[in-house]
Parts: C-alpha cells; sequence; structure tokens
C-alpha cells in the first residue's frame, strides 16, 4: 500500500536582513548581530514546539550559520531533523558561474555536514533561484554528490518559478546531461493556473484554507509529498523592520502575528503526517520518475 502523502514542514534558516527584498541595503553590525540572535531564538522556539508535537523537519541552513552558530545546528541535527544546504551566503544562482555555484554549494555542504555531524544530501536555492535562466546549476547539482534539489516553484512570478515543471517529484535535467532528483514546493492547481500556497508570504497573506487546499489536491492526487517552506523570522513578530519600499514591506510583514497560531493549526490538522525531506527521497524510485528538461 503506499503511504498518505507526506507533508514536509522546511524552514529556510537565515538572518532576516539576508531577504531579496532587502539585497540592496547596508545593514549595520549591530543590527546584523541582533537579527542573528533572533534567528537563533526564533529556532529553537520552533525546535520546541515541533518537540512538543513529535513533528520532523527539514532544515535548510545558510554555510555562514554552520560556522556562526555550530552549536544551533548540532541541536537541529540532534533532534532528528534534516539538516539540507541552503548555500553558503544566501546569493541567488543568477550571481555565479557553474564554477563559482560549484563551490559555493561544496564549501557550505563541508561546513553544515561538519557542524551536524550526519552528511548533507539536500539543497534549496535562495529564493527558487533555480529557474529556466539558471538551466546550468541542475547539471552542478547533480554532479556535487547531493540527493535532491527542493528549489523549483512550479508557478508564475516576478522574481521566480518554473510554471511549467511538474506539480510532483521529477526528475530535474540540466543543458548538459545531469540530473537531480526535484522535490517541487507545493501548489494548488486552479483551472489552468498553479497557484503559490506552500508557505513564506502566502502563509502570512493567504487564508490558510488554501494552503489546506493545495495539499488535501496532493493527497487526492497520489503525490509523495507536499513541500511547505517557513522561515524562523517570520515566527517572530518583533522582528525589527528593515527600511523597505512600500510594496516589500507589505509583503514582508503582512501576517506575522498569526503564523505561530497558523503553525499550531497546520500541526494539528496533518498530524501523523509529517516527514523529513530525504525520507520522503529515500522512498523514490528516481529511475521510475518523469523526467523534465530545464532548458534556458
Ligand atoms: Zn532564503
Amino acid at each position: 500500500m503506499t503511504p498518505p502523502t507526506a507533508v514536509v514542514l522546511s524552514f529556510d534558516v537565515e538572518e532576516h536582513y539576508r531577504i531579496e527584498a532587502a539585497a540592496r541595503l547596508t545593514i549595520p553590525d549591530d543590527a546584523r548581530r541582533e537579527y542573528a540572535d533572533r534567528m537563533e531564538a526564533a529556532t529553537r522556539k520552533l525546535l520546541a514546539k515541533l518537540d512538543a508535537t513529535g513533528t520532523q523537519a527539514t532544515f535548510y541552513v545558510v554555510g555562514e550559520i554552520a560556522v556562526s552558530h555550530p552549536r544551533l545546528v548540532r541541536d537541529i541535527a540532534a533532534a532528528g531533523h534534516e539538516i539540507g544546504t541552503h548555500s553558503w551566503s544566501h546569493r541567488r544562482v543568477h550571481t555565479f558561474t557553474p564554477e563559482t555555484f560549484r563551490d559555493d554549494l561544496r564549501r557550505s555542504i563541508d561546513a553544515l555536514s561538519a557542524a551536524a555531524g550526519v552528511a548533507v544530501v539536500g539543497y534549496r536555492a535562495p529564493t527558487f533561484s533555480v529557474t529556466r535562466q539558471t538551466a546550468w546549476a541542475a547539471d552542478v547539482l547533480a554532479g556535487v554528490g547531493l540527493r535532491y534539489d527542493t528549489s523549483v516553484f512550479p508557478v508564475r512570478h516576478d522574481r521566480y518559478g518554473v510554471p511549467d515543471a511538474p506539480r510532483t517529484p521529477f526528475r530535474l535535467r540540466g543543458p548538459g546531461g545531469g540530473a537531480i532528483l526535484e522535490l517541487p514546493m507545493a501548489t494548488w492547481r486552479l483551472g489552468a493556473q498553479n497557484l503559490p500556497v506552500a508557505g513564506g508570504g502566502y502563509f502570512r497573506l493567504l487564508p490558510l484554507k488554501m494552503m489546506f487546499a493545495g495539499i488535501d489536491q496532493l493527497t487526492r492526487a497520489g503525490a509523495p509529498l507536499a513541500m511547505l517552506y517557513f522561515h524562523p523570522w517570520e515566527f517572530d513578530p518583533g522582528t525589527p523592520r528593515l527600511p523597505l519600499g512600500r510594496v516589500s514591506r507589505y509583503r514582508t510583514y503582512v501576517g506575522l502575528a498569526k503564523t505561530d497560531g497558523r503553525l499550531d493549526r497546520l500541526l494539528e490538522r496533518y498530524r501523523g503526517r509529517f516527514r523529513r525531506a530525504i525520507d520522503v527521497a529515500e522512498s523514490l524510485d528516481a529511475a521510475a520518475l518523469p523526467g523534465f528538461a530545464l532548458t534556458p
């Protein structure tokens, strides 16, 4: 019997100032330190909640944090959660060449594996920046010893997305012939569109029932998983506000006061179905999955 669709809670662990909307801001050192402290506190609060509900999750951690906060990385892994990489310093894939991207990935994998005490085999690109413009990244990902990638968001968006990518796991093929197992972000298919209901700003902005509708639709379709994503700072309503423009400010801070209660409802509704991304990846027969060529 096939197991019911797994719900994967994933957390992209980064200090709040690393968000794409703040990429052009200069952040003073004392502010960086405060954001780093709050990142650790918010992550530990999440660990306590996961522990209290017996939930296992996956944490995609920025490599530099393995150096600045090695105990945090070790504690996440020791609690039974998966550690994946969220790049070395949160630069989007677009800013690299294939060679520098490979170096960045290896550096993050080595540092995180050392801090965690277990091998890191999963990757999530900053801002879902594995897209058609960075198709070459699939070849690099296939060649650095990773087990899976989870950077493709099958939606139309101004900053990211591969709208025609499959909504369930597939083999992501690069233009150079490399292939890697892809666990795409959860979407809700409505008419001819995939709606982004996997987490982040959508989790804060949209009614929670839209996320549930997406997960339940994937479940009815027999999908192996529904991949969700969150950030520790999204569970820290008192996080100091970055001086963003009006639209970015709204997108970034809408609904921050509601996230804690929403996560509780999510944990309650899908109790018993939460699994780590690596466990889902290992349960799949990659050779039997459809291929999808990421072409420029
Ligand atoms: Zn990120």
